[in-house]
């Protein structure tokens, strides 16, 4: 049995006499409002819950640290990135995306792949995916796109139609589709699985020379996946698998890690490369931009308390510290603003000050005062405004980021650089994955698609056929679907293949 801890109080410390029994007006009596215990008790119970996270609300975290293998120096001048040997601590929080906080870890879904370091130059948040890529690169279609990955307005179920209907309407999604359906959309757990930023970022060094890099983070526990048929039967036995799973390992000393290795362009380079380096559906091909080691993550010490430490961690990829900076990444830019913006309704305006999230190498030192549940000394009695000559704080202008040449005509411009939505989803296809790995693809998809309706599965069938006749030959076989007829779709441009499947009565 655990020591006892003192006297039980109330929330304002005053002891209480009994925690069994209500104060009624006799034995059998009516409750009397004069217990104000039982009406603080009760109170805050209604209050318990906050709101929960509109995408990666399931999730799990640990504390560790990252430490510097490599120099890159010459790329970056990130202090924490500074040293060979230079240690820093940090938070993750890795979850799934579209499920409630309830849900089954080993759902078919992205993985988030969170990370706070708290730097001494302030809190860097690496907010990235178990994926490289991602379904769209606008970040105007993303509540559109998440509405369709969730419950049904009408029926409150998930839904194949419009979970479908979306992304054959929307063919860059295709690249991440595939790896969300390859078993890699289910992986074993949270510790054998890859994290990358999915986004490029542009890091400086201190001669003010910009450089592109995109990371990735490298299980060094090795990449396992769970079959379909592995994690329908894990939802029912054990729907928190992967949260137990890093609980586990952890508290019995089996610390997972992972090497980080970064690409990097420079600005030259990217101006003439073969991809869009701003185009988050894209990879950098490894044989063209190898990937150089920079450090290790490992993660060596469980939450205290899940609610303070994991629930009200609060990552955002806005959060920068000098060296790193954003790149015009559209879907990015996107996220700079909707990160932050989640927490101030989902924490508040003071949700920098919770013990997870404050910048605890690098306190705070800011002219932002007061609002809702302002828990430190709130500034005491210095000036709240700049400038001032009361020995406020000043601004640092040497870690201004070094300038860079924006130009453009403001508007509304559709996507327009050559590159196809096919390449690279048929290259995974045909030359990345093995035979096992494109049986399972196939069948992950069927056994999805299947559930919506003809002109639907037809659509998007026609994008697999684009990407590689054998894949698309191969899903429309499995859901029963004349391939010919897939073929003829395939061959027509999006605006005629969306015509050509808008209306139908089949099932
Ligand atoms: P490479 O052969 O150099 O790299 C392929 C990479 O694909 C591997 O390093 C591995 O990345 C990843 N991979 C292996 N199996 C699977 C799978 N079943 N599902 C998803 N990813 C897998 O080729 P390229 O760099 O030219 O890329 C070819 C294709 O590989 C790309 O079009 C893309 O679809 C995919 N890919 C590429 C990545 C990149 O950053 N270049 C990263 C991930 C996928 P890892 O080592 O990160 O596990």
């Amino acid at each position: 049995m655990s020591e006892k801890k003192g006297k039980l109080t109330t929330a304002f410390g005053s002891p209480v006499d009994d925690d069994q029994n209500s104060k009624t007006a006799g034995e059998r009596g009516p409750v009397l409002m004069q217990d104000t215990h039982l009406m603080e008790k009760l109170a805050h119970f209604d209050r318990e819950r906050i709101p929960e996270r509109v995408v990666h609300a399931k999730g799990a975290g640990a504390h560790g640290y990252f430490e510097v293998l490599e120099d890159v120096s010459d790329y970056t001048r990130a202090d924490f990135l500074s040293e060979v040997g230079k240690r820093t601590d940090v938070f993750a929080r890795f979850s799934t995306v579209g499920g409630e906080r309830g849900s089954a870890d080993s759902a078919r879904d992205p993985r988030g792949f969170a990370l706070k370091f708290y730097t001494e130059e302030g809190n860097y948040d690496m907010v990235g995916n178990n994926t490289p890529v991602f379904f769209i690169r606008d970040p105007l279609k993303f509540p559109d796109f998440i509405h369709t990955q969730k419950r049904a307005p009408g029926t409150n179920l998930k839904d194949a139609d419009m979970f479908w209907d979306f992304l054959s309407l929307t063919p860059e999604s295709l690249h991440q589709v595939e790896i969300l359906f390859s078993d890699r959309g289910t992986p074993a757990t949270y510790r054998h699985m890859n994290g990358y930023s999915s986004h490029t970022y542009v890091w400086y060094n201190e001669k003010g020379e910009h450089f592109y890099v995109q990371y990735h983070f490298k299980t060094d526990q090795g990449i396992k996946n769970l079959t379909r048929e592995e994690a329908t039967r894990l939802a029912g036995e054990n729907p928190d698998h992967a949260t137990e799973d890093l609980y586990r390992a952890i508290e019995s000393g089996d610390y997972p890690s992972w090497t980080l290795e970064v690409q990097v362009l420079t600005p030259e380079q990217a101006e003439d490369f073969t991809w869009d380096i701003l185009d988050i559906t894209k990879v950098w091909p490894h044989g063209e931009v190898p990937p150089r080691t920079v450090g290790r993550l490992v993660l060596n010490r469980n939450p205290e308390n899940y609610f303070a430490e994991v629930e009200q961690a609060a990552f955002a990829p806005s959060n920068f510290v000098p060296g790193i900076a954003a790149s015009a990444d559209k879907m990015l830019q996107g996220r700079l603003f909707s990160y932050h913006d989640t927490h101030l309704h989902r924490l508040g305006p003071n949700y920098h000050l919770l013990p997870i999230n404050r910048p605890k190498n690098a306190p705070e030192n800011s002219y932002q005062r007061d609002g809702f549940m302002r828990l430190d000394s709130n500034g005491k009695d210095g000036p709240n405004y700049w400038p001032n000559s009361f020995g406020g704080p000043d601004p640092s202008p040497e870690v201004a980021e070094p300038q860079q040449k924006i130009m453009g005509m403001s508007g509304r411009h559709p996507y327009k650089f050559p590159n196809d939505d096919f390449v690279q989803p048929g290259n995974l296809y045909s030359k990345v994955m093995t035979d096992e790995d494109r049986d399972h693809l196939v069948g992950n998809i069927v056994d999805h698609l299947q559930d919506a309706c003809k002109r639907i599965q037809k659509r998007q069938t026609a994008l697999f056929y684009k990407a590689n006749k054998e894949w698309g030959t191969r899903v429309a076989e499995g859901l029963g679907l004349h391939v010919p007829d897939i073929e003829r779709l395939a061959a027509m441009s999006q605006e005629q293949r969306e015509e050509a499947t808008a209306r139908g009565t089949e099932e």
